[in-house]
């Protein structure tokens, strides 16, 4: 998801410790309710999602498997991206204040929504890194990773976002290693233990 949220205008969001109890809580209460509202959004918009494939993204296919970018679907929209209603959720402390809802993708699994107006292929790379770490870890871990990354670090020091800014630059530059997505399947392997381990999760 996007929770990832990119290009959160800025949205800093605090930075606390959080306990193994904490997390737990939030595990047991409030993730079921972020998974629902994830794929009634994406099932809300299903008719709207076009394979990243058949978009008009040629150096897309020199670094990302095809079957990926078959997988991967986009939706285009005018109004504001869809975002999980945290406040309503419980989760009020993770929500960007009002004013700050300026934002260019966001990717749920393998649906990324994308503002209209702020579409480019460097913002489609961004958000494929999102989606080989979403199927990488699966849904919740990606999740609990995604939500921990943001307590301890904020949003663009968060790990899974740090990875995404770093190799889109690369990706600007002409600058790629061959093996991408072995290299995004490493580094998101070890944030997942690092956070397992940090939260008791395994
Ligand atoms: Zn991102």
């Amino acid at each position: 998801m996007n929770v990832i949220l990119d290009k959160v205008s800025c949205t800093r969001l605090p930075r606390k410790p959080m306990s193994s109890g904490d997390w737990t809580k939030i595990l047991a209460r409030k993730l079921p309710l972020i998974l629902s509202w994830i794929d009634a959004t994406v099932a809300e918009h299903h008719s709207l999602a076009t394979p990243v494939a058949d978009l008009d993204l040629p150096h897309l296919s020199r670094y990302f498997p095809s079957k990926l970018l078959r997988q991967t679907t986009a939706v285009h929209l005018t109004e504001q991206l869809p975002l999980p209603p945290l406040n309503e959720i419980g989760l009020d402390e993770f929500s960007p204040s009002k004013e700050q809802h300026t934002y260019e993708a966001t990717t749920y699994g393998e649906t990324i929504f994308l503002q209209e107006g702020h579409v480019s292929e460097v913002l489609y790379f961004h958000e494929l890194v999102h989606v080989i770490q979403w199927k990488r870890l699966g849904k919740e871990p990606f999740l609990v990773t995604y939500i921990a990354g943001l307590l301890e670090h904020g949003y663009e020091d968060n790990p899974l976002e740090e990875i995404a800014f770093s190799l889109q630059e690369k990706f600007r530059q002409g600058d790629l290693p061959a093996d991408l997505t072995e290299i995004i399947h490493k580094h998101t392997d070890s944030i997942w233990q690092n956070t397992a381990q940090s939260y008791h999760l395994v």
